[in-house]
């Protein structure tokens, strides 16, 4: 298997292999193109799977860079997920020019402020700060197309359970769900009833 036939974009090609990546790894060899194509897709998949690339390999393929409001939302359970997702997706997106931004507790306002005035692409967040973001316009969710939820168990275990249903209100209800988790307790399976149409599931 190759990253070479799965259509993917010429720059981003550049940046998976300039990143180290020589093939696919089992979960992006099955989950990469479907969610490209547009599925919803669930992810039953641990740590050290490659996971966190295959939905950043997706997102950034989907990302149109002369939109400058964000087209694709990533939340993690803590700041530091969250920034080492971020980490990912610039390097791989790095020869396309496509701008991430960490919303997580703990920055000042007026960064993210700033960060959103000067464009991003893709946020990458906790789901409190998320949301407080949305709530106060600063974040602008009217282009998200996809929105993925990354270690979904360990969120909702976390208590972010209100946050991500009030993130989820704020999208597009055309949005594309991807959802990602090592386990699948009941209230994972209640956000992927509720979040998702027809997924594709995959276990890893
Ligand atoms: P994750 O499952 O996202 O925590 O990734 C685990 C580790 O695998 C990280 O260090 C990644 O950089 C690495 N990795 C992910 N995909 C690939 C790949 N296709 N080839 C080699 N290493 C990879």
């Amino acid at each position: 298997d190759s990253f070479d036939n799965m259509g993917l974009d010429e720059d981003l090609l550049r940046g998976i292999y300039a990143f180290g990546f020589e093939r696919p790894s089992a979960i992006q060899s099955r989950a990469i193109k479907p969610v490209i194509a547009g599925r919803d897709v669930i992810a039953q998949a641990q740590s050290g799977t490659g996971k966190t690339a295959t939905f950043s390999i997706s997102i950034l393929q989907k990302i149109d860079v002369s939109e400058t409001k964000p087209q694709a939302l990533v939340l993690a359970p803590t700041r530091e997920l969250a920034l080492q997702i971020r980490k990912v997706m610039e390097s791989l997106g790095d020869f396309r020019g496509v701008k991430v931004h960490a919303c997580i507790g703990g920055t000042r306002v007026v960064d993210d402020q700033q960060a959103f005035e000067k464009g991003v692409h893709v946020v990458v967040g906790t789901p409190g700060r998320v949301f407080d973001m949305i709530d106060r316009k600063i974040f602008t969710t009217s282009k998200v197309k996809l929105f993925a939820l990354d270690e979904a168990d360990e969120m909702l275990s976390r208590g972010f359970k209100d946050s991500i249903y009030d993130v989820f209100q704020l999208l597009p209800v055309d949005v594309q769900v991807v959802l990602l988790s090592a386990t699948m307790p009941a209230d994972v399976l209640d956000v992927t009833g509720k979040f998702m149409r027809d997924p594709l599931r995959i276990l890893v």
